[in-house]
């Protein structure tokens, strides 16, 4: 196919493909998908190997949030059954952020509702920061707090993080009708500023929220043009009293499309299969593996993922190996702020619409969905 010989060689080279090419992908047959799959893993091979790496989250403060983001489990007036607690203190966090360690991530994301952190909130991060670092040698730290203000990206790396999470999520076209109370130009600012302050910035997308295939080349574009060092790429988790709980737009080949085209316009950037993983790709997991170079380790902020040992297993089984804290996740010409590479997020929401399988041909899989109610914020063991 020339397209994927051209999209190959583009990767190899890490020259952007035009847009049309882009939506080439994502408009591919089922027949055609074993062939993108191999051309994207390719690429992924070039830059990262058989590599995998792990990233743990750890939900500092679950719930409570005044923001309205539509595809949120923790919105404001959400009615989803969510665990709500507000700060988990550092010790607490430190313990949590252990067990995700011990079970082979490298990577810490600690995560908190919110529109934004106050600069009390800043200094408490920063207390769990300096504590999780102290207590486990060599872990890489990602936060994920919401909308930065002047001066707290710096302090945050001052504390030591290594890299900020915040997601563009979709298209800035479509951004007002996933959230009204603050804008997507507010998320770039935010992404800019981590840029600035010298963390890894770590900025992705949620698939599934109705949008076009156009919607996602353009959020895939623009983050691409903001030189993140990550994308962790979200399938909605269509949660039962959100605004797109009935949104199941997403089918297993649909999700490989859409990881491939992002491998394809972002080819040395660490590409992390994040929230919706086990719900949307479900039995294909492992092709994806071929896609992507990251993913999380057990549970997400609100939902519950597959054991811990089940996602070592799979990656073992597919023939790749999880990344060590001595190997460097990005390629050495990436290599410079922050850490290289990062963080992701959770995956909620929505979807409708978009050239992928319709709600009728994908199916509601309800079943699959648990609200997590282990780990942080609990009495239980976390999953990792
Ligand atoms: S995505 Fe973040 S800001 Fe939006 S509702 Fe959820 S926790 Fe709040």
């Amino acid at each position: 196919m020339d397209l994927l010989n051209t999209l190959l060689d583009k990767g190899l080279r890490r020259e952007l493909p035009s847009r049309e090419e882009a939506l080439a992908v994502l408009a591919t047959s089922d027949e055609q998908l074993l062939d993108v799959v191999a051309a994207a893993g390719k690429v992924r091979r070039q830059w990262f190997g058989r590599r995998v790496k792990l990233n743990y989250l750890v939900n500092l403060k679950s719930g409570l949030c005044p923001e309205d983001c539509s595809y949120c489990s923790q919105r404001l007036g959400a009615d989803t059954g969510i665990l709500k607690y507000t700060w988990l203190k550092p010790q607490e966090a430190s313990e949590a952020a252990a067990a995700g360690l011990a079970g082979g991530a490298k990577r810490v994301c600690l995560v908190a509702s919110g529109r934004g952190p106050t600069d009390r909130d800043v200094a408490r991060v920063s207390d769990t920061i300096r504590t999780i670092k102290e207590q486990n040698e060599g872990v890489e730290v990602c936060a994920c707090l919401g909308l930065l203000s002047d001066g707290q990206a710096e302090r945050l790396r001052g504390a030591g993080a290594d890299a900020y999470n915040h997601n563009l999520n979709t298209s800035e076209a479509t951004y007002g009708d996933i959230t009204k109370t603050h804008t997507y130009a507010d998320r770039v600012d935010t992404v800019q500023k981590a840029h600035a302050a010298g963390l890894s910035a770590c900025s992705g997308l949620i698939a599934g929220m109705g949008e076009t295939d156009e919607d996602l080349v353009d959020v895939v574009f623009a983050l691409r043009e903001l030189d993140t060092d990550s994308v962790p790429v979200n399938f909605l988790i269509p949660f039962e009293g959100t605004p797109l709980a009935k949104e199941w737009n997403l089918s297993p080949q649909r999700c490989l499309r859409i990881l491939a085209m992002v491998r394809f316009v972002c080819p040395d950037v660490e590409v992390r299969i994040a929230g919706g993983r086990e719900l949307h790709l479900r039995t294909m997991q492992p092709l994806a593996l071929h896609l992507a170079n990251s993913i999380f380790l057990g549970d997400y902020l609100t939902s519950e993922g597959q054991a811990g040992k089940a996602d070592l297993e799979m990656i073992a089984d597919a023939g790749f190996e999880v990344e060590t804290t001595d190997q460097v996740t990005l390629p050495e010409h990436r290599r410079g702020g922050g850490c290289g590479s990062v963080c992701g997020s959770e995956g909620s929401a929505p979807g409708a619409g978009g050239a992928g399988a319709s709600a009728d041909e994908a199916g509601a899989r309800t079943d699959l969905v648990a609200v997590r109610r282990r780990g942080a914020g609990t009495d239980l063991a976390p999953n990792a």
